[in-house]
């Protein structure tokens, strides 16, 4: 950072100067690389969540969010069904016809533009898998079954089971693809979680379950859906998920040492754990994470801040980047308001969710961040 404060005025001067002389021809900035293997550091972290990885002009994107202040992305490059790069060992590709590796190019871009890039990865849910993969999973029931039995579907795809081995090993082995091939600054897990509907329910699950119980569950599903069994029941589950986070993270940790972990959680800490077991707070009181991204999806005032205290309660404040509802607001001067918020209230940064909307509306420019 001392260096950075410092080079600054220098580049100033040099720019004045190459103007008063002459006007070169507008080009692509030509920042060298920072040394192979060593992670794109930020201080405030101001991201911008990429949906639609498969559409991204890296080029245009990486310039403008330089352009207007942003220093991360997080790009969605793999989920429990699907690689959205080319070329994928382990899953579908679903990254479309390009010469090359665009995934490749475009982490080499944002980093000549000083843009840090975290993986994304959809844990377990199959987001853009093709049908003939969704088939597979149905057919070898890797799926997440709610109460009845029943595959949890969510626009069309499903969600997969978290005991489940062989779900386990495909997501371990998409990890460990995405860091041998790409030079990403970080890793960010979303939906690591169980279905807002109860699940699961699957075979898999209730042997699992009663494994652990140490003796058969006599009415399944009564019993752990609304009976005598019910905390143990949820309390399993968010065992589950949290050795789930855990080997996740030793993974990561080992393939590429001091990158950074992060994960996309809901921020009412309580209601996470009850309905989706997802106990953010162990994950950071035992490093499986470095920073938590609450989805504080709302446009008013006053419910957002109250959301940011109550994380704060849990999680400390340079662990925290939150995640805001860019899609939502009307107009950017709002959505800047809740940027002001999280500065005055200390936390690590923020995420818009999403880079693909907000360019679409021209909201970027508007945030004026520098
Ligand atoms: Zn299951």
């Amino acid at each position: 950072m001392r260096n950075f404060r410092l080079t600054v005025p220098v580049l100033l001067c040099l720019f004045a100067l190459s103007c008063a002389t002459h006007r070169p021809p507008v080009k692509t900035p030509t920042t060298p690389l920072r040394p192979p293997g060593k992670p794109v550091v930020t201080t405030e972290v101001r991201a911008v969540w990429v949906s639609e990885t498969t559409k991204l002009d890296w080029d245009t994107a990486t310039r403008e969010l330089q352009r207007t202040g942003f220093n991360t992305m997080y790009v969605n490059l793999a989920s429990a069904g699907a690689a959205l790069y080319p070329s994928s060992q382990t899953l579908p590709s679903v990254a479309g016809k390009f010469i090359g590796d665009p995934v490749a190019r475009g982490i080499e871009l944002a980093h000549r533009r000083r843009i840090a890039v975290q993986a994304k990865m959809v844990v377990m849910f199959s987001f853009r898998s093709p049908p003939e993969f969704q088939r597979k999973l149905l057919k070898s029931d890797r799926v997440m079954r709610g109460a009845d039995g029943k595959p949890i579907v969510q626009s069309g795809s499903f969600w997969v089971c978290p005991t489940q081995p062989a779900n386990r090993e495909a997501a371990l082995a998409e990890v460990k693809e995405i860091l041998r091939r790409y030079p990403v600054d970080g890793v960010q897990f979303d939906y690591i979680r169980f279905n807002e509907e109860p699940s699961c329910f699957c075979k898999n699950c209730r042997e699992d379950f009663e494994h652990a119980l140490g003796k058969p569950v006599r009415h399944w599903p009564g019993d752990v859906l609304n009976g005598e069994l019910r905390k143990r029941f949820n309390d399993w589950r968010q065992s589950v998920i949290n050795d789930w986070a855990k080997q996740l993270s030793a993974t990561v940790r080992q393939a590429r040492p001091g990158i950074r972990i992060t994960a996309a959680v809901f921020p009412a800490l309580e209601r996470a754990r009850e309905e989706k077991a997802q106990d953010w707070k162990f994950w950071l009181d035992h490093g499986y994470v470095d920073a938590i991204c609450p989805m504080n999806y709302t446009t008013d005032a006053r419910d957002f801040e109250e959301r940011c205290r109550n994380v704060l309660k849990f999680a400390p404040r340079d662990h925290v980047v939150m995640g805001l509802a860019e899609w939502k607001f009307q107009r950017p001067e709002d959505l800047r308001r809740q940027v002001d918020l999280c500065r005055q209230l200390g936390l690590a940064g923020f995420a818009l969710f999403s880079y693909d909307d907000a360019t679409e509306r021209h909201f970027l420019p508007a945030m004026e961040l520098h």
